[in-house]
């Protein structure tokens, strides 16, 4: 199962719930615990590598400075970008009539690649009829992963200075993700082997919809601010539209007391899982770089209820999809049949 932690805006404590949760759930005890409350047999083949982290914040990742990996391998990531051969192109005109993001163009006999606006389609090498445009390469960035001493990888991957577009490094990223990468109907088939958690992007534009896409439960982290709630609006209007179901909490919270996000979700329909209550000692902790859950035994608890909620919830919903399944399947094949009795 894929639970991807995601916020409206940046600086809300979304990597602190990821890696806390992570930490949480790769913890032996808390897998017992979630069999008994859930009746999941989790992870039977091989709980050493029931979690995964992976942070897909290119542009900011900070999920190691917490997690601390040791054994670090990097890579480098390069995306394809067109190179033409100027003594085999004839002018023809065709790459660029093709190209969608004007990345290719034709000036006086001049063929002009601008490579930041390249999507590497490969529409352009298609159509050259000469065989002039070849495929070159631009680095993106780097793709690193290591082993924290929590017992999980984590995978994380860093935006070359410079470079505009990150969704192609974060889709490289996410290709790393082991659990049902991607597929909407993950949930069953993976719910009992893998929990890949995942640090998304902030706010609601290509790279965090590029990270969110395919997840099996979004966790919204939010602050009980108006800005706070208009980017939480915004974010929950894009879960909706790619089918992603959600829950909240709500960072830094204020006592018991409800809010305008507790309003909100009441009128939305979403369910806040958790509270994580304002503390300076956490905040100290935070900012030291260390884990909450190793450092307060009020935030081990807070963060074992949450990753209770959330089993709970996916398994919840794994149910249900297949239930619909199996009742669409039953009135399908018995609308067929009365087909067949009156032919
Ligand atoms: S399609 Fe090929 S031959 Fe035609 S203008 Fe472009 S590079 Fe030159
Ligand atoms: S690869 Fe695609 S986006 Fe890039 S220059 Fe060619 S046609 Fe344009």
């Amino acid at each position: 199962m894929i639970v991807t932690v995601a916020s409206g805006k940046g600086g809300t404590g979304k990597t602190t719930v990821a890696v806390n949760l992570a930490v949480t759930a790769a913890e032996a005890i808390t897998r017992t615990e979630t069999i008994k409350a859930t009746q999941l047999v989790i992870a039977p083949e091989n709980p050493e590598n029931f979690v995964e982290l992976i942070d897909c914040d290119v542009e900011e990742p900070n999920a190691h400075l917490f997690v601390k990996p040791q054994n670090v391998v990097k890579q480098e990531i390069s995306t394809m970008v067109p190179a033409v051969d100027m003594a085999l192109c004839t002018f023809c005109g065709e790459c660029e009539k093709i190209c969608r993001f004007s990345a290719i163009t034709m000036i006086a006999k001049k063929i002009m690649i601008f490579p930041e606006m390249c999507h590497s389609c490969k529409g352009c090498v298609m159509v050259c009829p000469t065989g002039a445009i070849k495929e070159g390469a631009r680095v993106l960035g780097s793709l690193l992963t290591g082993q924290s001493s929590h017992g999980f990888n984590l995978t994380w991957g860093e935006l070359r200075v410079g470079e505009a577009m990150s969704p192609p490094l974060i889709k490289q990223v996410k290709k790393t993700i082991t659990c049902g990468s991607g597929r909407s109907n993950s949930i069953s088939e993976d719910i009992n082997n893998k929990l890949s958690i995942v640090d998304a992007p902030p706010g609601t534009s290509c790279p965090a919809v590029t990270t969110l896409r395919g997840s099996d439960f979004a966790l919204l982290v939010a602050e009980e601010t108006p800005f706070g709630l208009n980017d939480l609006a915004l974010t929950v209007e894009a879960l909706k539209k790619l089918g992603v179901p959600m829950g909240i909490v709500i960072n830094r919270a204020d006592n018991d007391q409800k809010g305008i996000i507790d309003d909100y979700a009441e009128k939305e329909n979403i369910e806040i899982m958790q509270r994580i209550p304002f503390s300076r000692e956490a905040a100290k902790i935070c900012s030291k770089g260390l884990l909450l859950v190793n450092e307060l035994p009020e935030m081990k608890q807070c963060f074992k209820e949450l990753y209770l909620k959330i089993v709970s919830r996916i398994t919840q919903n794994a149910k249900e999809s297949k239930y619909k399944k199996t009742s669409t399947k039953t009135a399908t094949s018995s609308s067929d049949n009365s087909i067949v009795g009156r032919s």
